[in-house]
């Protein structure tokens, strides 16, 4: 299937790492021009020149999207370079455990401010540019513990849930520009950010048997291309007629009946 992605611009936040690195490397492979959008200049350049020497089109945008100013920067950066955005994936977090007992009020507004103020920030820069486009897109990568919670992460959970909400929202008030917004639910990818995650235990190794023997379809963690594929196959005009879904791609870890785990 040809997803007709050729020469779109597609900003994706965190692109330089885990789900959002697999997203701009497959969005290069099918043509599209990934603009990579994460704090680090250095890690963005050094996919940025990969990408370039293998042959690719593609922009990489150092910014700390904590900061409005830095996202509205990051969107003018890629306007400056393309002149238009088709896409925007929404992607960028971590998993801080800021917990109820373990955090505290401010703890939580900064890791809300790290987690979903840049995807609405990010939304608002970007949507002129994508109003200009027929058929645009938005995709908020957000998580199964905005659902199912996790234990010890309020702020993470409370920002998953909001942008599973948002994605509804944006889809609603989106709907007269055609502008088509979905969220992906990852449940477990092993990505730099879950390995971090699982070093928080004792027994990393056991933790990880421990959770991949519960995942319903093949016993084992979804890989970030699969994630990425969701991805671009929902900003293509393959999905033209879906706007306002939340896809888990867990392998039905978020759903299917426990008692076949
Ligand atoms: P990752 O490998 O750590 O990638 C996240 C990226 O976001 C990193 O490049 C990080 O930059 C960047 N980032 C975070 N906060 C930022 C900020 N304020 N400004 C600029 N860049 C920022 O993690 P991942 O696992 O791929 O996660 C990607 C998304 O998937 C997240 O939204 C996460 O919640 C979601 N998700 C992941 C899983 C999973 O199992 N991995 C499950 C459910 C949901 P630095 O590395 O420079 O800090």
């Amino acid at each position: 299937m040809d997803l007709g992605l050729k020469n779109k611009v597609i900003i994706v936040t965190g692109g330089y790492s885990g789900i959002g690195e697999a997203i701009v490397r497959e969005a290069a492979k099918e043509g599209a021009i990934p603009v990579i959008v994460g704090r680090s200049g250095e890690r963005g350049r050094a996919l940025e020149g990969e990408l370039k020497q293998q042959g690719f089109d593609c922009l990489s945008v150092a910014a700390e999207l904590g900061e409005a100013g830095q996202c509205e920067q990051a969107i003018a950066q890629t306007l400056a370079k393309y002149h238009r955005i088709n896409a925007l994936v929404n992607n960028a977090g971590l998993n801080d455990g800021v917990g109820l007992e373990s955090g505290s009020p401010q703890k939580f507004m900064d890791s809300i401010q790290n987690n979903i103020f840049h995807y609405y920030a990010m939304a608002h820069y970007a949507l002129p540019a994508l109003k200009q486009e027929s058929d645009s897109s938005i995709i908020n990568i957000s998580s199964k513990t905005g659902v199912t919670g996790q234990g010890g992460t309020s702020a993470y959970v409370a920002s998953k849930a909001g942008q599973l909400g948002l994605a509804r929202e944006w889809a609603v008030e989106l709907l007269p520009y055609k502008i088509r917004v979905n969220a992906i639910a990852p449940a477990e990818v092993m990505t730099p950010l879950y390995e971090k995650w699982l070093n928080t235990f004792e027994n990393p190794a056991e933790k990880l048997h421990e959770i991949t023997k519960r995942i319903p379809l093949g016993k084992r963690m979804t890989t970030s291309e699969e994630i990425a594929y969701m991805a671009l196959f929902l900003i293509s005009g393959k999905s033209a007629h879906t706007t306002g879904q939340i896809i888990y791609v867990d392998g039905g870890y978020t759903h299917l009946d426990r008692a076949i785990t």
